[in-house]
């Protein structure tokens, strides 16, 4: 089986969609290994979304995932990493109302930046991504 991280966002979590995504996750034949609700704070976010620093929108990315609560999970089964990428949608949570429907994004996502879930988007990232937040042995 496959390990990959999935967070809900703050804007996930505040608008209580918490529940509704972990049913969408167990119906959807994942078992969550390992649970996490903590606050990020900006220089955490800033090391986990390192690969953005350049880009225009780094700033507010770092004081929205900072904002309030995130929910951080390890999600296991197997092909995990691309099938919890399929569940979540496209980046663009409007776009994603249009051409995912049934996406989590299109169900709980605001916009291209409040889109309420995080997934992984290789196994190397879900490495990275796993060891970042929990310890090694959960990585597997
Ligand atoms: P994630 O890595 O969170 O699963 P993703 O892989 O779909 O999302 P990335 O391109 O890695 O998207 O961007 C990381 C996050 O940065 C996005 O999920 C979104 O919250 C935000 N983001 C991406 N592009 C933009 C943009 N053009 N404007 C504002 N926010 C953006």
């Amino acid at each position: 089986k496959e390990k990959t991280l999935a967070m809900i966002k703050p804007d996930g979590v505040a608008g209580n969609y918490s529940d509704v995504i972990k049913t969408a996750i167990f119906y959807s034949g994942f078992s969550i290994t390992q649970e996490m609700l903590l606050e990020l704070n900006e220089e955490t976010v800033r090391s986990f979304y390192a690969e953005h620093a350049t880009k225009s929108f780094f700033p507010s990315l770092v004081q929205y995932m900072s904002s309030g609560p995130v929910l951080i999970m390890v999600l296991e089964k197997v092909n995990a990493i691309s099938d919890w990428r399929n569940l979540i949608g496209p980046t663009d949570a409007n776009k994603a109302k249009v051409t995912h429907p049934n996406s989590i994004r299109a169900m709980c996502g605001l916009d291209l930046q409040r889109n309420c879930v995080h997934g992984s988007d290789s196994p190397q990232s879900a490495y990275r991504e796993i060891t970042f937040f929990f310890n090694k042995s959960s990585s597997g």
